[in-house]
């Protein structure tokens, strides 16, 4: 037999669909920039790059921010590894240690004079590494998140496939500014993990630095920091879309999500992920409030031959 053995191309079904108000995209920081560039809206010549028609020409993808986390590990004695029996009463009355999702130790701190703001955000996790076939060691994660920092990454597309993940680029500790913070956050973190009253606790060194001076902290932070799953800023709010949440010189299209935020918020993005959730839906309704308001006022003057009063509710007149 020639050819591919058993190769089928399948082509799927393409369906349009149309609404009646409005688009409401929320997609996340990666997803709803992507989207908009498969729609031809972003910059310049992105689209058109990947052979889609450009349909506005703004700033989306740009400007995206994250917080980078840098911890250190120890191994540990007694006292943050599994608790037998602690699962117990988490499924019939979901109470119990299992009900922690282990960050809740934590703080905020500014790492030099004259911030108008903390600049790290601590967390304290207990944890267990694996440690062969079938078993485990307990061992305590300390470690700083960097907030404020300077350094903007981007999204952008990889292809102009639908199902293509984005291209991520995040960039971060690019600015000078961002790895002095950085030197002064893992400092932080070691003088916390190597305090008298957690020497009863560490048993050994499992992932720290090689020293403390700045090339080695350096090297650690590159290799080893994660993210803490906080992006913002892809759609950002003023550039591209207005205080309504409304994509500039596009009609009918919002984003509502964290991408809007223009900068990072010092903490977590979860809860003001919800309120721009919440901000949009009073938005949206308050717009519907309008518009059946005056299209009862245009009724109301229909039928009395009058045009209706502007207050709502008042009696013609
Ligand atoms: C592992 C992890 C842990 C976190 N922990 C915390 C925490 O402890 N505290 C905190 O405050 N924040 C935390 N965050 C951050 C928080 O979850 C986010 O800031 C928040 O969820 C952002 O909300 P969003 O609406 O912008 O995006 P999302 O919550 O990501 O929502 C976007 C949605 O769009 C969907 N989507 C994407 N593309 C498409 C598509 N093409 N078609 C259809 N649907 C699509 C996605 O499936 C998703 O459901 C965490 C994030 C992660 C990933």
């Amino acid at each position: 037999m020639n050819g591919p053995l058993g190769a089928a191309r399948v082509t799927a079904a393409q369906e349009a669909l149309y609404c009646e108000r409005e688009v409401v995209l929320c997609a996340g920081v990666y997803n709803s920039p992507q989207l908009l560039m498969l729609s031809g809206i972003g910059i310049a010549d992105e689209p058109a790059a990947h052979g889609i028609e450009p349909r506005a020409d703004l700033p989306v993808g740009e400007s995206l921010q994250d917080h980078l986390h840098l911890s250190v590990i120890h191994l540990t004695g007694t006292g943050t590894g599994p608790l037998p029996g602690a699962a117990g009463p988490l499924a019939p009355r979901g109470r119990g240690l299992h009900t922690s999702d282990v960050g809740g130790v934590g703080g905020f701190a500014r790492t030099r004079e004259g911030l108008d703001a903390p600049d790290i955000q601590f967390h304290a996790m207990p944890m267990v590494l694996p440690q062969g076939p079938g078993t485990t060691t307990p061992a305590l994660v300390n470690g700083a998140a960097l907030l404020g920092t300077t350094s903007r990454g981007k999204v952008s597309l990889r292809s102009a496939q639908p199902g293509a993940k984005p291209r991520v680029l995040h960039n971060y500790l690019a600015i000078p500014e961002d790895r002095e913070t950085a030197l002064r956050a893992l400092r932080a973190v070691l003088r916390i993990a190597y305090r008298p009253a957690l020497r009863v606790h560490r048993r050994a060194d499992h992932l720290v630095p090689d020293s403390d001076g700045d090339g080695d902290l350096l090297t650690f932070a590159r290799r080893e920091a994660n993210t803490l799953y906080h992006p913002v800023g892809t759609c950002a709010l003023g550039t591209f879309v207005d205080r309504e949440l409304r994509v500039h010189g596009v009609s009918g299209l919002r984003v509502a999500d964290a991408s809007v935020m223009p900068t990072l918020v010092r903490g977590n993005t979860n809860a003001a992920a919800i309120m721009i959730g919440e901000k949009a839906a009073d938005l949206i309704r308050s717009q519907r409030h309008d518009v059946t308001t005056s299209r009862r006022r245009a009724t109301a003057g229909r039928r009395t031959g009058r045009p209706a009063r502007s207050r709502p509710g008042g009696a013609a007149g």
